[in-house]
Formats: structure tokens, C-alpha cells, sequence
């Protein structure tokens, strides 16, 4: 019994873990969203597997998203954007400067661990998107 349970949770935290891996830092309900597709799965399930993840260092937290915890599988330190259209959260390909670190250590006697840098503003996907054309908004449903 005991061993089927761990199993259970085992298959589980793989399928959160996987989640977070294929997604693009996903929130949980995302994560709860793209699991449950194909799985039974509750969402208190999914917390509770993001925080074993986290304790174990498996996954770190994004905090780029003001609205949202997000999970991020890549744990080196990088710098991200967040759209603030579509309120995704990309990383950016930008190099991390320890020499900030070193700086602000130096300028306020803090033991600076790490510091995190989150651009804002428009993906390039939502830059695509036309905006929306005069005239063009969807009025009510024919035949109504
Ligand atoms: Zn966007
Ligand atoms: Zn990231």
C-alpha cells in the first residue's frame, strides 16, 4: 500500500515537474491546466508538488510577474521580461553582472546574495498582433 502511495506521488511530481519544464514559467493553475488534459490531478496536488520541487531545487520562483507566482526550471540566475500585454514572462538573453552585486555590497555593507532584473514591456508576439481595426469589433451574433 505504502508503496503504491509513493509511486502515486512520484508520478505526480514528475508530471508537475515536467509541466514547469515544457511551459514557459508557468503558475500553478497553468501547470494544474496543461496536467489535467490527460491526468486526474487536484490543484492543491500541484501546490504541494511546486513546493517539494522548490525545497528540493528542482524549480525556483519567478517573482517577474506581479499578479502571479511563477516557476521557472532554469536555476541559474538570468534576467527576464514581462510583457505586459499578455503577461507572459520570457528570459532574457542578457548576461548576469556580478559586478552589480560586488557594487551594492560595497555601497550598503549588505551581503548582497544575488540580485534579479525584470524588463518590462511588449513581446514580440503581442508587437505582432495588429491592433484592432476601426469598425472591425464583433458586434452581436446574427440571426439574434
Ligand atoms: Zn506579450
Ligand atoms: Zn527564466
Amino acid at each position: 500500500m505504502a508503496e503504491n502511495l509513493n509511486r502515486r506521488n512520484t508520478r505526480q511530481r514528475e508530471l508537475v515537474f515536467e509541466a514547469v519544464c515544457c511551459g514557459n514559467h508557468p503558475a500553478a493553475r497553468e501547470i494544474f491546466d496543461q496536467i489535467a488534459k490527460t491526468e486526474r490531478i487536484s490543484l492543491g496536488t500541484v501546490y504541494r508538488n511546486l513546493m517539494i520541487l522548490e525545497e528540493e531545487g528542482e524549480i525556483v520562483q519567478v517573482k517577474s510577474d506581479p499578479e502571479l507566482v511563477r516557476y521557472d526550471r532554469r536555476r541559474d540566475l538570468h534576467h527576464h521580461l514581462h510583457c505586459k500585454i499578455c503577461g507572459r514572462v520570457y528570459d532574457m538573453p542578457l548576461p548576469y553582472n556580478s559586478g552589480f552585486d560586488r557594487e551594492a555590497a560595497k555601497k550598503s555593507g549588505y551581503r548582497i546574495e544575488r540580485h534579479s532584473i525584470t524588463f518590462e514591456g511588449i513581446c514580440a508576439a503581442c508587437m505582432q498582433e495588429k491592433p484592432p481595426k476601426k469598425g472591425s469589433q464583433k458586434g452581436p451574433p446574427k440571426g439574434s
